[in-house]
């Protein structure tokens, strides 16, 4: 199956997404961490990309279109593949139609997760990710079990830069502003499926696997 997954920030894109691959045996694309990823190992990517991702912004179109396609090339994507994070904006999403026509390949379904954006604040406010793994804690309604440390690795949890109160913000005008449009655009294509993202995380992913017939 060939998958995107839409959603503001703090959706649980990433939850469903590592659940859902693990299901169907696919790889994961997760345009935000790869971005993480080479911010921590310090390349020029990762320069280059931390410039935009602390202030909330997005990363230009050229270079995210070319890990994208770099991965859709390299990872095993031939039995298909879950997109979490790209695209973000419409040409994005004309750029994958284009690499998924030279790979003879098209999407089988957009999935959107729906979520308000007080809940939004409220949810990536308490969010703690863990630096090493990328597992990711709720202060509240998923507490790591020691003080702080993440469960599998023991390392000290850490509040995203851009999980704070004034980039958050930033995150969610930016995502109505340059993302919601592709509503639209996957709408139009007749491959959008919307969800209630302020279920629990079990009745979303159910309800995700009903729509796409997922046993
Ligand atoms: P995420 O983990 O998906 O919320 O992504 C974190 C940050 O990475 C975003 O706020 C953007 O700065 C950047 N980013 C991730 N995916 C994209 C994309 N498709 N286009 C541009 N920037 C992106």
């Amino acid at each position: 199956m060939r998958l995107v997954m839409l959603g503001p920030p703090g959706a649980g894109k990433g939850t469903q997404v590592e659940i859902l691959c693990e299901k169907l045996s696919v790889p994961r694309i997760s345009t935000g961490a790869i971005f993480r990823d080479a911010v921590r190992k310090q390349t020029e990517l990762g320069k280059k990309a931390m410039l935009y991702i602390d202030k909330g912004n997005l990363v230009p179109d050229d270079i995210t279109d070319l890990i994208v396609k770099e991965h859709l090339l390299d990872t095993d994507c031939k039995k298909g593949f879950i997109l979490d994070g790209f695209p973000r904006t419409v040409p994005q999403a004309e750029i994958l139609d284009e690499i998924m026509d030279e790979m003879n390949m098209s999407l089988d379904a957009v999935v959107e997760i729906d979520v308000h954006s007080e809940e939004i604040i409220k949810r990536l406010e308490k969010r703690r990710s863990c630096p090493k793994c990328g597992r990711i804690y709720h202060l509240i309604f998923n507490p790591p079990e020691n003080d702080n440390l993440c469960d599998d690795c023991n390392v000290e949890l850490i509040h995203r830069k851009d999980d704070k109160r004034e980039v958050i913000l930033n995150r969610i005008e930016v995502y109505h502003e340059k993302t919601e449009p592709l509503r639209g655009y996957y709408r139009k294509a007749s491959i959008l499926k919307e969800v209630d993202g302020e279920q629990p995380i079990e009745d979303v992913l159910n309800s995700i696997m009903k729509m796409l017939n997922i046993d």
